[in-house]
């Protein structure tokens, strides 16, 4: 059989995984371009636990469920290709409630979404004196639901992991800056490249991608700031916790605390650190784990959010593009649904269904040709 090319923009959690699972198939010769600057991907803390939003976009809801659950299957699959240090891990989930009546009505929810989505797992109600007992520095005087379906991400050894995989299977990695020129051509340093498929999975950078095709994009980028402690504390067996208010408190292995994170409006594709907001984070997490007033920061990371003006997703093909995918505005969740759009964005072009339908999140409402073009 002849081999048909594909080539990705974009190497966050999207790009990454579809061209992971892209570059399992014999019959496909895929190339990933990634810049790599601002990427949302890997500066994200790394929550995936979904269920007990209050959101009420039931397709979003829908998608991101099965976007978490997606990780047991998803898992699996760079076990079997040889991953011994998996960057995703079950931890359960601490969700923190100002109000006992809204404990209850946490588990009550989660009693009602366990129904479509098991992985969930079981959920308890904890007093401020039991959350201690699980993570000995930490305090608070509200009681917590525990989800043990909850878990975190590493997001950057991820995106590693699926780089490393990907070229084991053949694909080619190219590293910097790619534009589009049509459906099938991408221009990268000077060359360009043909691909019967092309999937634009570049964030919040899309309308830059699409703007030269005649395209607006309803996309707009937030900015996001986060930062690390290395602690002597055993973190390694310690649940995500998520306070009421901005931050949360995600444990990785070897006392590695992350503290996560701003949302900033109006800051355009800005990377810069603001050192105010990062002692703000600080000053909120010293609250629940008071050494941490004491210690120095280790790492701050900073990245890119994509939002649309009614904060939902998109994937699929452009409109009158039936070769050309995209998949954007996965805001603030795109760690827990990005896997799962991806897969299923890579059954499409393999010619598989992945009995998921796709229609209540058509590119079709958030790109649009230019009213000039
Ligand atoms: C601080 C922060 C915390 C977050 N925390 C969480 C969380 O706890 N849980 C959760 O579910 N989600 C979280 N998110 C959201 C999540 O990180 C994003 O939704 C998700 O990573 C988006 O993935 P993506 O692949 O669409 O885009 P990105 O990860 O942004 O990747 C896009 C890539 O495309 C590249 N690119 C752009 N233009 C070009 C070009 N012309 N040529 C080549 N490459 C290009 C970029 O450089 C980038 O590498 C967080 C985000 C931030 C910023």
């Amino acid at each position: 059989m002849e081999t048909k090319s594909i080539i990705i923009i974009g190497g966050g959690i999207v790009g990454s995984t579809a061209a992971y699972y892209l570059s399992k198939s014999p019959d496909h010769q895929v190339t990933l371009i990634d810049d790599g600057t601002g990427q949302a991907t890997k500066a994200a803390a790394g929550i995936i636990c979904p269920w007990f939003t209050l959101k009420r976009n039931k397709d979003w809801y829908r998608l991101t469920s099965q976007g978490a659950a997606f990780y047991e299957p998803f898992m699996k699959d760079l076990s079997k290709d040889g991953l011994e240090s998996l960057p995703y891990k079950q931890t359960g989930t601490f969700i923190f409630k100002k109000k006992d009546e809204h404990l209850e009505r946490a588990v009550q929810l989660a009693d009602e979404r366990r129904v479509d989505c098991p992985r969930i797992g079981e959920v308890t109600i904890h007093t401020p004196e039991e959350v201690t007992e699980v993570i000995p520095p930490f305090r608070s005087d509200y009681g917590a639901v525990f989800a043990t379906g909850g878990g975190r991400l590493n997001g950057a050894q991820l995106v590693e992991d699926l780089r490393q995989l990907f070229i084991q299977n053949g694909g080619t990695y190219l590293q910097g800056s790619a534009e589009l020129i049509d459906e099938h051509t991408v221009l990268y340093q000077g060359d360009t490249y043909l691909a019967e498929t092309i999937v634009l999975a570049v964030g919040a950078w899309l309308p830059q991608l699409l703007s030269p095709l005649g395209y607006e994009v309803d996309v707009r980028p937030q900015k996001g700031q986060l930062l690390e402690f290395q602690t002597d504390f055993e973190t390694d067996s310690w649940p995500v916790c998520m306070p009421p208010g901005e931050i949360d408190l995600l444990p990785f292995e070897n006392g590695r605390l992350v503290i996560g994170a701003s949302h900033e409006n109006d800051m355009g594709y800005d990377i810069s650190v603001d050192q105010e907001i990062i002692s703000g984070l600080k000053e909120k997490a010293s609250s629940f784990i008071a050494t941490l007033a004491d210690q120095d920061v280790t790492k701050v990371r900073v990245g890119t959010r994509a939002y649309t003006s009614d904060y939902a997703p998109f994937y699929g093909t452009v409109p009158n593009h039936e070769h050309l995918w995209v998949a954007s505005g996965l805001g603030s969740s795109g760690l827990t649904n990005g896997p799962f759009i991806a897969w299923q964005i890579a059954q499409h072009i393999l010619g598989q269904d992945p009995d998921y339908d796709i229609a209540p999140y058509s590119p079709s409402k958030y790109i649009q040709k230019h009213s000039k073009a």
